[in-house]
């Protein structure tokens, strides 16, 4: 009799981990569930779709519900909750959406990919017509929608973390007079303290306000009245961090681990033997510390995907850890960063040192060249590297990762800055803006 794997989730993490089922196991019988209508698309994308008028929300969809049905063999049921799981009884309970009827089936092995949830302050006029999250694509068409519609011209942007930092850019481009409030005292504010004063001249730069050490109140009807004053805003994005849905989990009886992640080993197989978990709902482990973190990503949901689907088809697979490597764009900026920043080194008990330098994007005589900023840490104990941040105009997105590949490879300061890397004026002078930096930093570690 063949298997019956169910899924739970059907995006990055879930459509993974059903994709990767199918492929070591071309005869099972695989089932999503996914409360949405769409499958499978790039939230990444949505600051970008946002902010082009002729954009089509199609675009961002990699598989559709008929492609993986028809191509892949997967059995997705869009428009379908799941309600309860039985772990006794190796059963999921679920609702179909659009016919109301309530049914339930049984499983052999389980996957819960069901991601996160934007995080909303607790005040009154979070629901008001006006006032958005961005997570899924229903937000970002709605977002677009009421673009569209409405024509607003003010912007408030509450959270100046990712999706904060990437909208204000978004709703520029439409046109809006944008004003980010954030709680904290600085945006991003574990980096570098010469990033952060990069960060905040480009928002100047590109006309965007922003107020830190400031405590939203409530939002009224076309205002945010905060501790320190009113902004006038057609539009409010709530862009103040997420939360794994982890509740369904918790209530089958599945362990919880760090920041109520669904807690689970390097197998990312959950407290209950069949059943896995993966993605934003999900923890990992960072390959530095080896401690639980929660790194809510696409890059670590799609490998937890990968991973859990492999273990739950029985092919044994681990997953290696995540050094939290990320990017994002600022307007003529790329910003990036990847393993510990100075202050978690600390908290981690590593004896920390960090340089900043800057460097020229292109050799010397090259006609186009730009100034990147390096913040690099190791460790004076061990001389590993441990983590790297960067602001600059161009070369900075792809370079984070040279730096990335040391750091999970475990590679001390001093053997990076000998890595042989490729060179031309066009691309880097002859020593690499992040060969320079190690170098420097391993100065300072002996
Ligand atoms: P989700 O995408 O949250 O998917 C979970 C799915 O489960 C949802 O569709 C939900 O409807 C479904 N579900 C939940 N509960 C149930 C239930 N009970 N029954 C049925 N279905 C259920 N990451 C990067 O690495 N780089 C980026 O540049 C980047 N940019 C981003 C930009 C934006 C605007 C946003 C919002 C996120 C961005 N991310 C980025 C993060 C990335 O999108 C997420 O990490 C990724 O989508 C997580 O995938 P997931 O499958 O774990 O969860
Ligand atoms: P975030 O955690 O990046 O930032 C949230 C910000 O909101 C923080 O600066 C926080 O201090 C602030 N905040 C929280 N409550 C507040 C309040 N009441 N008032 C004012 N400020 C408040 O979260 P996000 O921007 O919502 O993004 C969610 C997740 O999506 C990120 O953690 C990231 O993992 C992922 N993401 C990644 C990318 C990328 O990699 N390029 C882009 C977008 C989103």
């Amino acid at each position: 009799m063949k298997n019956r794997y169910v899924v739970i989730g059907g995006i990055a993490a879930g459509m993974s981990a059903a994709s990767r089922i199918r492929k070591v196991e071309p005869g099972a019988e695989v089932i999503v569930f996914e409360k949405g209508e769409f499958i499978s698309y790039g939230a990444c994308s949505m600051p970008y779709y946002i902010s082009n008028p002729d954009g089509n929300y199609k675009d961002l969809i990699v598989l559709t519900v008929e492609d993986a049905k028809n191509k892949r063999g997967i059995d997705v049921r869009t428009n379908h909750l799941v309600i309860g799981i039985s772990v006794n009884e190796r059963r999921v309970f679920y609702k179909d959406l659009i016919s109301g009827k309530e049914k339930s089936i049984n499983y052999d092995r389980l996957i819960i990919a069901t991601g996160a949830s934007p995080v909303k302050p607790p005040i009154a006029g979070v629901d008001n017509e006006n006032v958005f999250s961005l997570r899924t694509l229903d937000d970002g068409i709605a977002i677009k929608k009421f673009i569209a519609e409405n024509n607003p011209k003010k912007a408030v942007i509450v959270g100046a973390g990712y999706i904060g930092l990437e909208m204000a850019e978004s709703f520029r481009e439409r046109d809006m007079d944008v004003t980010i409030l954030e709680m904290l005292e600085k945006p991003m504010p574990n980096y570098n303290p010469e990033i952060i004063d990069l960060i905040l001249k480009t928002l100047e730069d590109n006309g965007v306000k922003a107020y830190f050490n400031t405590k939203v109140e409530r939002i009224d009807d076309k205002k945010v009245v905060t501790d320190k004053a009113e902004f006038d805003a057609d539009i409010v994005l709530l862009a103040t961090g997420v939360k794994p849905n982890s509740k369904l989990a918790k209530e089958s009886g599945i362990e919880l681990g760090v920041n109520e992640a669904i807690a689970v080993d390097s197998k990312m197989e959950t407290s209950v033997s069949g059943i896995y978990a993966a993605g934003d709902c999900a923890e990992s482990i960072h390959r530095i510390t080896n401690r639980k973190i929660y790194v809510p990503l696409g890059t670590v949901a799609n490998k937890h995907g990968r991973v859990a689907g492999l273990n739950a088809a029985r092919e044994l697979t681990r997953f290696p850890g995540a050094i939290k490597s990320a990017e994002f764009k600022l307007f003529d900026k790329e910003v990036a960063s990847c393993g510990l920043t100075l202050s978690e080194a600390f908290e981690q008990g590593f004896d920390p040192v960090e340089v900043s330098i800057t460097a020229s994007s292109s050799a010397h005589g090259y006609k186009y060249k730009y100034p990147i900023q390096v913040a690099m840490i190791g460790d004076k104990k061990t001389g590993k590297l441990l983590g790297c941040q960067m602001i600059g105009k161009t070369g900075v997105a792809h370079r984070i990762n040279i730096v990335a590949t040391a750091i999970f490879n475990g590679n001390t300061v001093k053997e990076f800055s000998m890595f042989d890397l490729a060179y031309a004026p066009p691309f880097s002078p002859v020593w690499d803006p992040v060969l320079v930096a190690a170098n420097v930093l391993g100065g300072k570690l002996k």
